[in-house]
C-alpha cells in the first residue's frame, strides 16, 4: 500500500514525516503518471489557487477528479479542503469539486488568522486544532445531508459553531492542520480508510 502527497506546492513533507512515522510507503506526487500507482492521497495546506493552476498546468486535475470519484480514499487539509470544495463562497471559482460543500476561504479574518484550540473530532477525543489562515466550512451542499446517500457528509468537528472537519465514504476535508501537531490519530484514520478501500 502506497499513500500519494500532492507535493506541488505548500506543506507536503510534514504529511510525509507524518504517514512514515505511522510505518507507511509515501509517494511525492508532482506529476500525472505518480497518480497511478498510489492508494490514497493527501492534499496538503498551501495556497489553493497556486495549487489549483500548477494542477491545470499539469494535466492533472481531470484525472484526480476522476479518481476521488470513483473511490480514491482522501485527506485534504487547510487548502486542500478548498481544491475539494463543490463550491466556493463570493467566489466562481472550483478546483477539484467532489465533496458537497461551500468553503469560506481566510474566514477568520486578519486579527483571528491563525490560532489553536482543541475539540472532539468524530469520535477522537479533545484533538488539537491548529488553524493557519483556515478556510470553514459555510454549508453542506443539498442532498449531501441524506445519511443514506452514497456521498452524505458526516460532520466531524465545530469550532466556534463553524464546521471545520467533514467526512463522506472516501473524503476526509479539514480546515486545520493534524500534521503540525503530534497527534498521529487522524492520518491513523485516514489511513485505515485507505486499508478497507484496497
Ligand atoms: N488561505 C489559504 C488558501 O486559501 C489556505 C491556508 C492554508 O492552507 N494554511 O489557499
Amino acid at each position: 500500500m502506497k499513500i500519494g502527497v500532492l507535493s506541488l506546492q505548500g506543506a507536503f513533507l510534514e504529511h510525509e514525516k507524518m504517514l512514515q512515522r505511522l510505518g507507511i510507503d509515501t509517494v511525492e506526487v508532482r506529476q500525472r503518471k505518480d497518480l497511478d500507482a498510489i492508494d490514497g492521497i493527501v492534499l496538503p495546506g498551501g495556497e489553493s489557487t497556486v495549487q489549483g493552476q500548477l494542477l491545470r498546468e499539469l494535466d492533472m486535475l481531470e484525472p484526480l477528479r476522476q479518481k476521488i470519484q470513483a473511490g480514491l480514499p482522501v485527506l485534504a487539509t487547510c487548502a486542500g479542503l478548498i481544491l475539494l470544495a463543490e463550491h466556493i463562497a463570493d467566489d466562481p471559482t472550483t478546483h477539484l469539486a467532489t465533496l458537497p460543500i461551500t468553503v469560506k476561504r481566510n474566514a477568520y479574518g486578519r486579527q483571528l488568522s491563525s490560532f489553536s484550540t482543541a475539540a472532539d473530532v468524530g469520535r477522537l477525543k479533545d484533538f488539537p486544532l491548529v488553524f493557519i489562515r483556515a478556510p470553514y466550512i459555510a454549508d453542506v451542499n443539498k442532498g449531501a445531508e441524506d445519511e443514506t446517500s452514497t456521498d452524505a457528509v458526516q460532520v466531524l468537528v465545530r469550532v466556534d459553531g463553524k464546521i471545520v472537519g467533514v467526512r463522506t465514504a472516501n473524503q476526509i476535508g479539514l480546515a486545520f492542520h493534524p500534521e503540525l501537531t503530534d497527534d498521529t490519530r487522524l492520518h491513523e484514520a485516514f489511513v485505515a480508510m485507505v486499508k478497507s478501500k484496497n
